[in-house]
């Protein structure tokens, strides 16, 4: 019963990224399939994408790399990516555009609804970029303000510039025109200042946390250095979300398990580890609560991701439900509830802007615009 459920459940998927608009061959592809410079076929995500993927281009589970990849370049990236994405089943995604990809892009391509995850570093550097040198922190509030009136979060890559132990809520530096966005003073005033945003208009500020390519020391994007930030922003009604999370998905849980503002979840972890991930997935339910767990593909370049990220973590999840319901540790009926919660409901709950659009955008009767500005 658990997979009939997570088989037809619509996702919301509350962190991902565009897609790759060429064709591309084998080593194109390849390379985003992991974090290193060079992925592979030779991995289990690429086994998952020859098993799940495969069937979606009308292949046989398990094709070869070279077959697949030829029947994706038969097909065309653009109907490869029609179809891949329509199989995730997502009912809305979540893009976040500080990494090269737009709205309007994604939704050539993707059915459901578009929403805009606002990233704080893009818009102060593209803020001091075209204000120069004498820029102002009120210059940065301001563009900021700005840019995120028709977004429903926000995100930060601290991790990646500084790590995630930055300065809580310190003066704006004096020397924030002229700084690389990489001082840990200046990073720490951006994701205040994102804090402070977030809770005024309810957006919840998202982290990339755990793993990423190698410009991430991951060390640094360990979610318990948050500790006093989380402390810090325990009571101002803001939410945190902690991206990816792997392998601290385990400290992740925890954090939610005692910060009520918190939530969290396995992003890129789930396709990467392909027939583990009901593993990654089980270890981040010992602890978190069941409200404060989010599904999301992280999917970045290739659409196979954003599918593999659905498909894996339907799957996951039934296979654990399974389990807890063989063992008489959940009923039936309080397991459909679960997935659904962890499917969407809990999406919703943290994204109230989401909420929102989605209701203005049924009265209405058509799509959401994907001219954001
Ligand atoms: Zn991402």
């Amino acid at each position: 019963m658990p997979a009939q459920l997570t088989d037809g459940v619509p996702l919301i998927d509350h962190h991902c990224h565009g897609v790759v608009a060429h064709d591309l061959d084998r080593a194109g592809f390849e390379a985003h399939l992991g974090e290193g410079p060079r992925g592979t076929f030779e991995s289990p995500i690429g086994l998952a994408v020859r098993r799940w993927c495969a069937p979606v281009l009308d292949l046989p589970a398990h094709a070869r790399p070279d077959e697949y990849l030829t029947r994706r370049a038969d097909l065309g990236w653009r109907e490869a990516a029609t179809r891949l994405l329509r199989a995730a089943g997502v009912s809305q995604w979540f893009i976040d555009t500080g990494f090269g990809s737009s709205t309007a892009d994604f939704e050539e391509v993707a059915e459901g609804e578009i929403h805009e995850i606002v990233r704080l570093e893009q818009v102060a550097e593209r803020t001091v970029t075209e204000l120069g040198a004498s820029t102002t922190p009120e210059e940065i509030e301001s563009a900021l303000r700005d840019r995120i009136r028709n977004a429903v979060g926000l995100k930060t890559i601290a991790a990646y510039r500084c790590g995630l132990d930055f300065p809580i809520a310190p003066a704006a530096p004096p020397a924030l025109p002229r700084a690389r966005w990489t001082d840990p003073a200046a990073l720490g005033w951006l994701v205040d200042l994102g804090a402070r945003l977030g809770a005024e208009f309810g957006l919840p500020l998202q982290f990339h946390t755990g793993l990423g390519d190698r410009d991430l020391n991951l060390r640094q994007a360990n979610p318990l250095l948050l500790n006093d930030f989380l402390h810090h922003t325990a009571d101002t009604g803001l939410t945190v979300t902690l991206l990816h999370c792997w392998p601290y998905h385990r400290h992740a849980g925890y954090l939610a398990h005692v910060f009520d503002h918190v939530r969290l979840d396995t992003g890129l972890a789930i396709p990467l580890t392909g027939n583990r991930s009901h593993a990654v997935l089980a270890e981040t339910l010992e602890l978190a609560p069941f409200r404060s767990l989010l599904y999301s593909s992280d999917g970045y370049a290739l659409p196979e991701l954003h599918y593999l990220g659905a498909i894996l973590w339907r799957r996951a999840l039934a296979r654990l439900i399974d389990e807890w319901i063989a063992d008489d540790a959940i009923t039936p009926a309080d397991a459909e509830t679960l997935i659904r919660n962890l499917a969407h409901d809990n999406a919703i709950r943290t994204y109230p802007r989401a909420r929102r659009q989605s209701r203005d955008c049924a009265q209405q009767g058509h799509s959401l615009s994907s001219d954001r500005g």
